[in-house]
């Protein structure tokens, strides 16, 4: 899959499309139209020992002669779902063929394809509308300016809006900083760096708790198969995204500002597993603090930006006295660390970033310095959306 796979460092933006009647009809036509086309595929194709994708390809043309539907759909958008296809056949092999357990390719149900894809041809964006051939020209809202050319259009169904991911090849730079800071991920605190700097757990799935109780108990008033039910499972979806959304541009947002600051970022090794069981008991905080992302969303900007990030050993950071190396047991409760040696007090989680940047020391520095001396290749993009957005 070549091509999703130059999609990668391509950049993704995210538009609000707003398609009138007719073109909301035709837009669902095609998703579903791709997904019969999809299914008939897999159909054909899922117990075949060999995927060929010519063999995929040809099928199509079949499919046409046989339901004029699928001559009413953009002929490209249609063998994207080819590739989707024989990708995701490639993909089962790959599994089956490393002894994992892998069952077989599901059929898509109604309601269960959210996008369409324009690729390389087949629409045209001007003057806030953007034309998609057999659709329309479609109303959009271009928020930030697309640079580059546009390799690639998905058109995205979420919920009940409609958004477009314009996919081009303008590379976006991000240059990291030059400090060295420790950095303590809590609850209370998401977190604390080295030099004292907190940023507050906008603790988002907590801020929306009651709502979410709310709508969840609404909808389970309703009377199954109702329209009323429907109406509610809406409403509770909407609030599920906004929280996602919420949650991501979060994450988004302090992991570039670290990036900037930054050229070495130490932390500890998140086994959030055992946070989770060990640390903090309470996994709704968990959940919401989403610190595996976190550091998944680290890494990738890191790598990008030419970034160092060491991970170290997470024993005893919280325990250890920052100024004299005194260590002393520390209940989850107490938030100042007082020290039995040397009466040292500071913040708990100030002290603990400290100790975590001053574990840096006992690592293995040659790889460190030797990243850091080379010149950093900072012609790499950032594809910050892509990330959530290229699924399907
Ligand atoms: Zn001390």
């Amino acid at each position: 899959m070549l091509k999703v796979r130059e999609n990668q460092k391509m950049l993704a933006n995210k538009f609000r499309l707003y398609p009138n009647k007719e073109q909301t009809d035709k837009l669902e036509f095609a998703l579903d139209t791709c997904r019969r086309a999809y299914n008939m595929m897999l159909g054909e194709l899922r117990d075949q020992v060999v995927i060929d994708r010519n063999m995929i390809q040809a099928i199509l043309p079949d499919l046409k002669i046989c339901e004029p539907r699928f001559r009413e759909v953009y002929s490209k958008t249609l063998q994207y779902e080819c590739y989707r296809l024989f990708s995701n056949l490639s993909a089962l092999k790959v599994l089956k063929g490393n002894h994992k357990k892998v069952g077989r390719l599901r059929f898509k149900g109604k309601g269960w394809f959210k996008t369409i894809n324009y690729n390389q041809s087949g629409f045209s964006l001007e003057d806030n509308k953007l034309h998609l051939s057999k659709i329309g020209d479609i109303k959009i809202k271009v928020h930030r300016e697309v640079n580059g050319n546009i390799k690639q259009i998905q058109i995205k169904k979420e919920i009940d809006r409609w958004y477009a991911i314009i996919i081009t090849d303008e590379k976006k730079q991000i240059i990291c900083g030059n400090k060295v800071v420790g950095i303590d991920l809590g609850i209370n605190n998401y977190l604390v760096d080295s030099e004292g700097n907190k940023i507050e757990n906008p603790k988002i799935l907590e801020q929306n708790l009651s709502k979410l109780k709310h709508l969840q108990k609404d909808l389970s008033r309703k009377k199954k198969g109702s329209s009323n039910r429907k109406k509610a499972r809406i409403r509770l979806s909407k609030l599920h995204l906004k929280i996602t959304n919420q949650r991501t541009d979060f994450l988004h947002k302090i992991t570039t500002k670290l990036i900037k600051e930054c050229k070495i970022i130490v932390m500890e090794n998140l086994d959030i597993k055992q946070m989770s069981q060990q640390k903090y008991f309470n996994a709704k905080n968990m959940m919401d603090a989403s610190w595996g992302k976190f550091a998944q969303l680290l890494d990738f900007k890191a790598e990008n930006a030419g970034c160092q990030i060491v991970k170290i050993d997470p024993r005893n950071t919280s325990k250890i006295c920052s100024q004299c190396g005194h260590i002393q047991d520390m209940s989850l409760y107490k938030r100042t660390y007082e020290c039995a040696e040397c009466g040292f007090v500071i913040d708990r989680d100030y002290n603990s970033a400290i100790n975590i940047l001053n574990k840096l020391a006992g690592q293995e520095l040659s790889c460190v310095e030797k990243s850091v001396n080379t010149p950093l290749e900072q012609t790499s993009s950032m594809k910050q959306e892509a990330l959530t957005s290229t699924e399907c």
